[in-house]
C-alpha cells in the first residue's frame, strides 16, 4: 500500500488487550456482514471511511471569567440514502474516531428503519458534568456557529446523545436560527415539544427496545409475564425500557446508573424509581438490596438489556454472561470479541442499529412534522413508531432465517444491502 493511501484493510484489529474503539468494532462488523453478502467490494471499502469529519476549536469562558478551549467533531460517514443524521454527546472520551465509530452505526441505523437519512454523530470532549447550565449554553452555541456552514434541515441535523438533552437541541436551534435570520427548527431534532419537537422522542429510544424485547421473547416462545429482565442504564434508553416492558408484564429485577445496580428478584416497581432525568444518578438510593454494575451483567436471567454506555461486555465478562438474549439499548455495549463468544455461546444478541432505532425514527417523524409544520399527537406517534419497529423486525427476522447468519448481521445485511443499492444505482461521480 502506498503511503498516501488512506486506512487499508488491516486497521480494525486492536492490539491484543488493549480497548476496541467504536470504530474498530464498526469496521470489523461491517466486514464481517459484507462477507454473507455479495456486496460489490468497491462500495464496501468506500463504506469503511466517512465522507468527511469536521474538527473544531471552541474556546469558551468560564463563569469565573477564565477560559477554556474544548474541541468538537462532527463526523459525516455517508449521505446516499439522504441527508446526514445523528446525535451530538457531551462526554469526555469522545474522540475523532469514536464519533467515526459511531457515524458509521448512524448510517446502519437509518437504513435498517428504511428512514431517508445517512449517518452521522458528533461530540465534544468535555465532561458535562463539569459545566454550569451557562457555559453548556455557551459550548453549545460555539459549536453550533462553528458547525453552521456543514449541519442543516437537508444537510445535517444533529439529535440528543450521551450528555446533551431537549435543552442543548433547543439552544442549537436558537443559535443556528439567529444566524440564519429565520426559526428553522428542522436542523435539529429532540427538542422541547413547544419549539417543534415532537411528542414521544424522548422516550422512543426505550419504546423500541422493549417493542424489540417484547418480539425477540415472543419469537423464542417466552410469555413476557414469565421473563425476567435486567437493565443496565436508567436513563432515557434505559428507564422508558424498563418501564414499558413493565407495563407489558416482564419482571424486571435489576437496574442501574453510575452509582450501582438496584436488585430485586421479586420485581421492582420502575415507575417509582427515578429515572436520570427525573433525579440524576439516583438509583440505588431507592434500592433494598445493591449489586454493582458489574455484577448485573452477569445475573442469571432472561433478558439482559446493556442500556448505558459502549464497550461493557468484553471478552472478559462474556463467558459469565448467563442472560439467555441479550438486547443492545446502548450503542455499541458488546465489543467483536465478546459478540463472538456470545455467538459461540448461542446467545442471540440483538444489535443496537435494530433495537434503540426508535430514537433515530421519531426524530425522523419530528423532522417531517418541522419542515411540514405540523404537529402529531403522542398517540400517533407511538403507534406509527411501533409500526416502523414490527416492519424493520420482520425484515431483520427474514435475514435471520433465510441465511442463518446472527442476528447483528441479518440486521447489517437488510442496512447494506439497501445502502449498496443505493451507491450503485447513484453510481460514483466524476
Ligand atoms: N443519538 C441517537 C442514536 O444514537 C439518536 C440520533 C437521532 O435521533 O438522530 O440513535
Amino acid at each position: 500500500m502506498s503511503s498516501h493511501q488512506i486506512t487499508g484493510d488491516s486497521d480494525d484489529t486492536p492490539p491484543a488487550n488493549s480497548t476496541e474503539s467504536a470504530l474498530q468494532t464498526a469496521r470489523r462488523q461491517l466486514r464481517h456482514a459484507a462477507e454473507q453478502l455479495a456486496i460489490d467490494p468497491n462500495i464496501v471499502r468506500r463504506l469503511r471511511h466517512p465522507a468527511k469529519v469536521h474538527e473544531v476549536t471552541l474556546p469558551i469562558e468560564r463563569d469565573d471569567g477564565t477560559v477554556e478551549v474544548f474541541t468538537g467533531y462532527r463526523a459525516q460517514h455517508d449521505s446516499v440514502r439522504g441527508p446526514y443524521k445523528g446525535g451530538l454527546r457531551y462526554h469526555p472520551d469522545v474522540s475523532r474516531d469514536e464519533c467515526v465509530g459511531l457515524s458509521m452505526w448512524m448510517t446502519w441505523k437509518c437504513a435498517v428503519m428504511d428512514l431517508p437519512f445517512g449517518g452521522a454523530k458528533g461530540g465534544v470532549a468535555v465532561n458535562p458534568k463539569e459545566l454550569s447550565a451557562n457555559e453548556k449554553e455557551r459550548l453549545t452555541r460555539r459549536f453550533t456557529q462553528e458547525m453552521r456552514d456543514v449541519i442543516g434541515p437537508m444537510q445535517d441535523i444533529p439529535a440528543p446523545d450521551m450528555g446533551t438533552d431537549p435543552q442543548t437541541m433547543a439552544w442549537l436551534m436558537d443559535a443556528y436560527s439567529m444566524q440564519e435570520g429565520e426559526t428553522i427548527p428542522g436542523v435539529v431534532t429532540g427538542k422541547p415539544p413547544v419549539i417543534g419537537g415532537s411528542q414521544g422522542r424522548q422516550e422512543a429510544p426505550g419504546r423500541s427496545v422493549a417493542v424489540i424485547a417484547q418480539a425477540v421473547c415472543e419469537y423464542y416462545d417466552r410469555v413476557l409475564e414469565d421473563t425476567a429482565v435486567a437493565i443496565q442504564g436508567y436513563g432515557s434508553v434505559g428507564a422508558n425500557a424498563a418501564r414499558l416492558l413493565d407495563d407489558r408484564g416482564a419482571n424486571i429485577v435489576a437496574v442501574s446508573d453510575v452509582n450501582g445496580a438496584m436488585y430485586d428478584p421479586t420485581g421492582i416497581d420502575t415507575h417509582s424509581v427515578p429515572s436520570h432525568d427525573e433525579e440524576p444518578e439516583a438509583v440505588t438510593r431507592y434500592a433494598d438490596e445493591t449489586i454493582t454494575n458489574e455484577e448485573l451483567l452477569t445475573l442469571d436471567v432472561d433478558v439482559l438489556i446493556p442500556a448505558a454506555l459502549g464497550n461493557v461486555i468484553t471478552e472478559t465478562n462474556a463467558n459469565a454472561v448467563r442472560a439467555d438474549i441479550v438486547v443492545e439499548g446502548a450503542n455499541g455495549p458488546t465489543t467483536s470479541t465478546a459478540d463472538s463468544i456470545l455467538n459461540e455461546r448461542d446467545i442471540p444478541v440483538i444489535p443496537d442499529i435494530l433495537a434503540n432505532a426508535g430514537g433515530v425514527t421519531v426524530s425522523y417523524f419530528e423532522w417531517l412534522q418541522d419542515i411540514n409544520r405540523q404537529s402529531w399527537a403522542r398517540k400517533r406517534v407511538n403507534e406509527e413508531l411501533e409500526r416502523e419497529m414490527q416492519t424493520a423486525w420482520t425484515a431483520v427476522r427474514d435475514e435471520f432465517e433465510s441465511r442463518s447468519v446472527s442476528w447483528r448481521d441479518a440486521a447489517y445485511i437488510v442496512a447494506l444491502s439497501r445502502i449498496a443499492e443505493a451507491h450503485n444505482v447513484r453510481g460514483l461521480w466524476p
